[in-house]
């Protein structure tokens, strides 16, 4: 009998990897999504498969799935500023209402639930590497409050299940992330340097693109997670590649890849735009035995071979 797990945003970026992983693992896999930032492109190829099926629902609706459940992987969210600017009151519900209705699924079911937090709950951090200890620096009120406090409100009530209820429950903390099958039109860095270049545009850069994050390709994240949830160990886990880069250099070296003589100009830094962010990683490191593989260089190629195949680039 195959193992059977449930995947909610699994028409998103990192859903529909997972989904593939999964799907390769023998796994039975369920994927579920409502649309709203997921797209059906990322997954057509699963749907002939007898060991995928797939849901259309809002998991901040309640959730019913028949028969056995395993595992199940919570990755439903607008996940980047741009969209939870557009969409504040979906990324509240989705993060607060749709992960109760997942724990709750996962208490009825007897099932593993891993839940996808983020580098955001520590805000515009004072601690440099974030270590899983630190707090964070948050500002509730501000136009990123609405992803990061659901996001910690997500931690709490996923603790909150383990600690009354004994729910098998796993925290993800994803730094930020790059590879195939981004949103082009999602607003974050990368997809947005790589199709400027592409289209000989201006490189926007906000701020002095003196703030840094640290990019991790996807592959080596779906390995975390993958690692994660079959370990032991029930608190937040950092996963993330440590290799910092200013966005400005980042910027730059996307425009050398794309091989465009492209201007990088200069626009005003979004509110509350962490200043810094680099993952410590030693957790993952000694509790998975996990660390990332894929460098920039090597994971920036492959990316760029995704968007150039793209309708909206091919000639
Ligand atoms: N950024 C930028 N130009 C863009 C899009 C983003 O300079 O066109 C900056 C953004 O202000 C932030 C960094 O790139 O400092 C990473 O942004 P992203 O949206 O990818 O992720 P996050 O801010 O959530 O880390």
């Amino acid at each position: 009998m195959r193992k059977r797990i449930l995947i909610t945003g699994a028409a998103g970026f990192l859903g529909s990897h997972l989904c593939d992983r999964f799907i390769k693992e023998d796994y039975h896999v369920i994927g579920m999504d409502n649309l709203l930032t997921g797209n059906l492109r990322n997954i057509s190829h699963m749907f002939k498969l007898e060991n995928f099926e797939f849901y259309h629902h809002d998991v901040s609706k309640f959730v019913f799935v028949p028969g056995k459940l395993d595992y199940i992987l919570n990755f439903a969210s607008p996940a980047s500023p741009i969209d939870y600017l557009k969409m504040p009151i979906q990324t509240m519900k989705v993060g607060s209402l749709g992960t109760h209705n997942l724990l709750g699924l996962a208490k009825a079911k007897g099932a593993r639930i891993l839940v996808a937090s983020t580098s955001e709950v520590y805000g515009d951090p004072n601690v440099h590497p974030q270590t899983e200890e630190y707090w964070g620096n948050v500002n509730p009120i501000g136009p990123r409050g609405v992803y990061d406090e659901a996001k910690r409100f997500q931690e709490a009530i996923t603790m909150a299940y383990h600690r009354f209820h004994g729910v098998q429950t796993r925290i993800i903390r994803i730094f930020n992330t790059y590879g195939p099958r981004m949103r082009l039109d999602d607003g974050r860095a990368l997809p947005t340097f790589m199709s400027q270049a592409l289209r000989k545009e201006n490189i926007t850069v906000f701020g002095d693109g003196s703030q840094t994050r640290s990019f991790c390709y996807v592959d080596d994240l779906v390995e975390g997670i993958f690692r994660l949830l079959h370990s032991d160990y029930t608190l937040p886990v950092n996963i993330g590649n440590p290799q910092e880069i200013t966005i400005k250099d980042f910027a730059e070296e996307v425009a050398r890849l794309v091989g465009t003589d492209c201007k990088v100009i200069y626009e005003p830094l979004p509110t509350d735009d962490p200043k810094q962010r680099q993952p410590d990683i030693t957790k993952a490191r000694e509790i998975l035995g996990w660390e990332p593989k894929v460098g920039r260089e090597e994971g920036l190629k492959i990316t760029l071979d995704y968007f150039k195949s793209l309708p909206e680039f091919s000639m």
